[in-house]
This record gives C-alpha cells, sequence and structure tokens, in this order.
C-alpha cells in the first residue's frame, strides 16, 4: 500500500494573511501587487517578516551575541539595505558584494569577507575598505601582506578554519575532512605565526561547519566545538581574539515532513558557551552569520500560468517563469533528490476546487520542473502560481541567461 506522502509545515504559507482568496505580501494583495509591478514574473521579499523573524531570534539569544547577515543569501541591494539597519554586521563574499555592503552605511568593522579565491584586486579593495578579511590559505595570507604593504595600511586579518568536526545533519558541510575552505585546524598555529611576523592586524577567527542545519542538537554541538577550538588556539595567537564567528546553519523547513528549526534550546545552550568564552576570551565579540534563516522566508517568487494541458492523464501548467529564476525550487541546486517547495495558486487560496497537477517553467528541459504532483487549487490560464520559502538563494543563485527569456524582476514590500 502507497504510504500517503507527508505534508508541508503548514506554518510556512499560512503566515502569510489572505484577502477574498488572495495571497497578500507586505499587505498587498497578490494580483494588484503583479499590476504595480507590470510583469510576471518577480520575487517579492516582504521587510516586515524579516524584521520579525531578527526580533524573535535575538529574544532567544545571548543579549551580546552579535548576529551579522551573510550577503549571498540575498544580495538586492534594498534587502541588504533594510538589513544593515538590523544587524550587526554583514558578511560578504566578494568585492562586489563588499560594494552593496558600504553603500549601506554600515561601518567597515562590523564587514567582513570571507570566501576562496581572492583576487589581489579584491583583497587591496578590502583593505583600502577597512573591513576584516578572512584568510582562506597561506598564499592569500602573503598576497594580502604584499597589499598591505603596497597600501601602508595593515590589513584586519581573521583567519578562516577548517574545522576538523562538521554541522552533523546539514545541507551543506563546510567542514570535517578535505576542504577548499578555509585552513585546516592542525595548520593554523603555523599561519598565526606568520601573522604575527607579517605585522597584519590580527582580529580573531572564522570558524563555518555547515548550512541549512534542522537540529537543534547538531547546531549547539557545532557551535560548542567552535568556541572550545578558539579558546584552544588563544594562546598561538599574536593577540587578543576580538572576533570570534561561530558560522551559522540555522536552517529553514523548505520540504514536506520538515519542521521549523527550535531556537530557544541553542540560545540557552550558547548563553552558558558565551560565558566561557568571556572567562578565556574576555576580548571576543561572539559572532553568527546567518542567511536563509534570516531572509528566506520572507520570499515568494510569483509567475504566471500561460498554459494548461493533459498529458498520459496528468495536469500541467506551464509558467512564465522556470528555473532560470529559481534553481533551487526545481530541485537543481545541491539538492540530491527533487522534492516540492511549498506552492499554491496565490490567486486562488482556499479555492474550493482542487485538483493534481505538475508544474513546468518555460525551459525546453525536463528539469524545469516547479512542483511534481501536488494537490493544488484548480488554476487556469492567467493565474499567479507562487512558490514560498524563495527569500535566499533565488534569483542571484540561478542562471537567469539560460535560454533568454523574461528577466525577473525583484521588489521589497
Ligand atoms: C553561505 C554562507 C553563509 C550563509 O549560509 P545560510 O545557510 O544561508 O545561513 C554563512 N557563512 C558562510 C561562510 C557562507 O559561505
Amino acid at each position: 500500500m502507497a504510504k500517503t506522502p507527508p505534508k508541508h509545515h503548514p506554518s510556512i504559507i499560512d503566515s502569510f494573511a489572505i484577502k477574498k482568496h488572495n495571497l497578500t505580501v507586505g499587505n498587498q494583495s497578490l494580483s494588484q501587487l503583479a499590476e504595480r509591478v507590470g510583469q510576471t514574473p518577480f520575487y517579492a521579499y516582504d521587510r516586515s517578516k524579516m524584521t520579525h523573524r531578527l526580533r524573535q531570534l535575538r529574544s532567544q539569544m545571548p543579549d551580546d551575541l552579535k548576529i551579522h547577515y551573510a550577503m549571498k543569501a540575498n544580495p538586492m541591494p534594498a534587502v541588504v539595505q533594510h538589513m544593515a539597519g538590523i544587524v550587526d554586521g554583514l558578511d560578504v563574499a566578494s568585492a562586489g558584494e563588499m560594494k552593496v555592503a558600504l553603500d549601506t552605511g554600515m561601518s567597515a568593522q562590523q564587514i567582513s569577507m570571507a570566501g576562496p579565491g581572492k583576487r589581489p584586486v579584491e583583497l587591496a579593495q578590502a583593505v583600502a575598505a577597512g573591513i576584516t578579511i578572512n584568510v582562506e590559505s597561506f598564499n592569500e595570507l602573503e598576497e594580502l601582506a604584499r597589499q598591505s604593504n603596497r597600501l601602508g595600511i595593515a590589513a584586519t586579518v581573521a583567519v578562516r578554519i577548517n574545522p576538523a568536526f562538521e554541522l552533523k545533519s546539514s545541507g551543506m558541510k563546510m567542514g570535517g575532512g578535505p576542504k577548499q575552505f578555509g585552513v585546516d585546524e592542525e595548520q593554523v598555529p603555523i599561519l598565526l605565526k606568520r601573522i604575527a611576523e607579517l605585522e597584519l592586524d590580527f582580529a580573531g577567527f572564522h570558524i563555518f561547519s555547515g548550512s541549512q542545519s534542522l537540529k537543534p542538537e547538531a547546531i549547539i554541538e557545532a557551535q560548542h566545538k567552535s568556541i572550545e577550538l578558539a579558546i584552544q588556539l588563544a594562546d598561538s595567537c599574536p593577540g587578543p581574539i576580538r572576533k570570534l564567528n561561530i558560522g551559522g546553519g540555522l536552517g529553514i523547513p523548505y520540504f514536506p515532513g520538515e519542521s521549523p528549526l527550535e531556537i530557544e534550546p541553542i540560545g540557552h545552550a550558547l548563553a552558558k558557551q558565551m560565558q566561557r568564552a568571556k572567562q578565556y576570551l574576555p576580548e571576543a565579540s561572539v559572532i553568527v552569520e546567518l542567511g536563509r534563516y534570516l531572509v528566506g522566508e520572507a520570499g515568494v517568487y510569483v509567475t504566471r500560468i500561460v498554459d494548461r494541458k493533459v498529458s498520459h492523464e496528468q495536469f500541467f501548467l506551464i509558467t512564465d517563469g522556470g528555473l532560470n529564476h529559481h534553481l533551487s525550487a526545481s530541485g537543481n541546486f545541491g539538492q540530491t533528490i527533487r522534492k516540492n517547495y511549498p506552492v499554491a495558486i496565490g490567486n486562488k487560496m482556499n479555492w474550493p476546487q482542487k485538483e493534481i497537477a505538475s508544474v513546468g517553467g518555460p525551459l525546453c528541459t525536463p528539469l524545469d520542473l516547479l512542483a511534481d504532483k501536488m494537490e493544488l487549487s484548480k488554476a487556469e490560464v492567467g493565474d499567479l502560481f507562487v512558490i514560498f520559502q524563495s527569500g535566499a538563494y533565488g534569483y542571484s543563485a540561478s542562471p537567469a541567461m539560460f535560454l533568454n527569456q523574461t528577466k525577473v524582476i525583484e521588489v521589497l514590500v
């Protein structure tokens, strides 16, 4: 007997108000918002949801924890500007992102740059800007010192450690074993000695062990190990640890059967760990860097149904946007098995007529599938198909040039 498939956690769709069968985003009905934008497809991000998420998170976390926004999750300048007003710092992964971060007015002291393969010109830009540079290799450190000398500015440098542990049960592991990120834990003392010789301004550590975890125990364990690792390395440091970035990893539920992450136990455990940090690393600010957890649930992708057909007794809806704007929803951004994102017909919410349908985008590839046999309100050409959990790793993480289709528009409401 076939098992009934697990349902999506209801809170995601229910967290958006409905007016006369229309989904609302930022108090605007979706049909009207589509008119205002002037086209489909578009992304709409709700600023109040971002603010609310951050307020909720802060209420559960230790008061002195610094919360940074990892802007690669959603680099839209208006979003970054909004986030800059409510977080303690911005983490960038390129000089292009650094520009957007500095444009917000965020102080350079609260901006850090990570990422493998920083080019000499990017390092020079970062030094000139005065942001913290998380070095990821011995070569990079030497190049950073060259740029630092050339400019006559001592670069502020933190060491990105490739920890011996990993964030367990996470969507994307970024530590534990051979990795292209950071410097292996065992080699860090040698790198620290070199930083002292080069007379750079040592700021601390960056320890990022993984992403997209929904297991509080796993996050607690990784945070614990990160802080203990920094304490253990403190004696080898050329100066006091002022910044201790313990990564992020807080996930959001995308797929049926997943539940929202409980943050209360994380805050509780972190408060205890931070007591230890205070004792052994008295000058350290403890920082978490979060991307999707802060912005992912605040965004929707909206595309219009342009065709409706039947193939071998299965209903298909075809939309005017697809994986060219939203690669992750098609299941092709790092997922091993394709699963359905939460979706709805945004102008037919709570609609009495339902059907099982699949939804395909406009690209000539079977990969362009946005929903696979899901129960949806019975939809017609002209209706709006909405994908939730789309505030992070949407447009900027998609192959927008593929098939030269309509360009997507992003709005912050
Ligand atoms: C991608 C990334 C993040 C953000 O990850 P999320 O899963 O979006 O929270 C944070 N820090 C680093 C170093 C990253 O590479």
